[in-house]
């Protein structure tokens, strides 16, 4: 078996001045580039091109798939596609790299979820987000000046999926004891070291050149995992089953990595196993004061809880069994750090 894992890995300050050179070095010659609002405005004007012919559009977010595959096939013909911006861009990006056979150059700019370096994409069909298979980037191209500037907010949302790994990881085996698939052991050990090095990082200042390193190479180690088990297992058990329940029940539904960090500390709490340590990178991060300043609806969690085995009926994390999900509402709602994360 042959695993395609990321070819070009790039993630320091200046890299996206080398996009050219990367390209050149790659054979790509003509390149499609899609942006967001924000990069097409504030980055990539900033971009030289001497000997690489690059064809750059602006994309709104939101399309939905069915509207994005219809334009993937009147793309022009080019060697490689890049998508440069947030999760949106990225994710339609590379979608449409993936059905038109490109090679995909993911430039994320914020390091909000693990998104940018793994197979999945999050799309929208009939307006609510689901998520589609694709192939994994050919190159990650992370320049950490545009990263710095992200909000804060996407900041702690990218914290947020990292640490989700470890209720993932807990999941898996679960699931694995209850002879439901297995674990991969390669996968297991990339999802487990990147949260473990990451959580090594000194967290006071979400902003430092060493902190935001560490989290991107943890969400890209974290995404390139799902290439090797060929699932999503490694990064996502029961409380990435919660977010994406909540995605489809809530009037509003929230930011990915925010509503996975907090179902991750519950899942934690579920599972007995390593809450104390979330309890500390969320403290220490900022993210449990930003979800305190942005509360959570409870009844739309306690709903999500119900309805997150149905969103993928053949896995078997807690959450697919009654008495796990019944403690997993019981925490929701006496749960002292919990309550301060939802709206009273
Ligand atoms: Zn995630």
């Amino acid at each position: 078996m042959q695993i395609a894992i990321p070819t070009v890995l790039d993630i320091q300050y200046g890299a996206l001045e080398k996009l050219e050179e990367r390209c050149l070095e790659h054979g790509f010659r003509t390149l499609l580039l899609w942006c967001d609002a924000f990069t097409y405005t504030e980055v990539i004007p900033h971009l030289q091109w001497k000997h690489l012919y690059v064809q750059i559009e602006k994309i709104e977010d939101g399309k939905e798939v069915s509207q994005l595959a219809a334009d993937a096939y009147d793309l022009a013909s080019v060697d490689a596609m890049a998508a440069c911006g947030g999760g949106g861009v990225i994710d339609q990006g590379k979608y449409a790299a993936f059905l038109r056979g490109l090679p995909f150059i993911s430039i994320p700019t914020s390091a909000s979820n693990d998104g940018f370096a793994s197979t999945t994409c999050s799309l929208y069909q009939q307006g609510r987000r689901i998520s589609v298979p694709a192939a994994v980037p050919y190159a990650v191209i992370a320049d950490l000046d545009v990263i710095q500037h992200t909000p804060e907010e996407m900041l702690l949302s990218g914290v947020g999926d990292v640490m989700s790994n470890i209720p993932a990881l807990y999941d898996w085996q679960f699931e694995a004891d209850a002879g439901v698939g297995r674990v991969h052991a390669f996968a297991a050990m990339l999802s487990r070291n990147a949260v473990n090095s990451f959580i090594r990082t000194p967290m006071q200042d979400i902003r430092h050149p060493a902190f935001l390193k560490e989290l991107v190479s943890a969400l890209t180690m974290s995404g390139v995992s799902t290439v090797i088990s060929g699932s999503t297992a490694p990064i996502s058990g029961s409380e990435h089953l919660l977010s994406h329940a909540l995605d489809q029940e809530a009037a509003t539904p929230g930011r990915h990595g925010i509503q996975v960090g907090t179902a991750a500390y519950l899942m934690c709490l579920v599972h007995e196993h390593r809450s104390e340590r979330l309890y500390k990178v969320f403290s220490r991060t900022g993210f449990f004061d930003w979800v305190r300043a942005h509360p959570l609806n409870r009844e739309d969690w306690i709903r999500a809880v119900e309805a997150a085995p149905a969103i993928k009926p053949k896995r078997h994390t807690y959450l697919h069994e009654e008495a796990w999900r019944k403690k997993a509402i019981h925490l929701l709602e006496t749960d002292a750090v919990l309550a301060e994360l939802f709206t009273p």
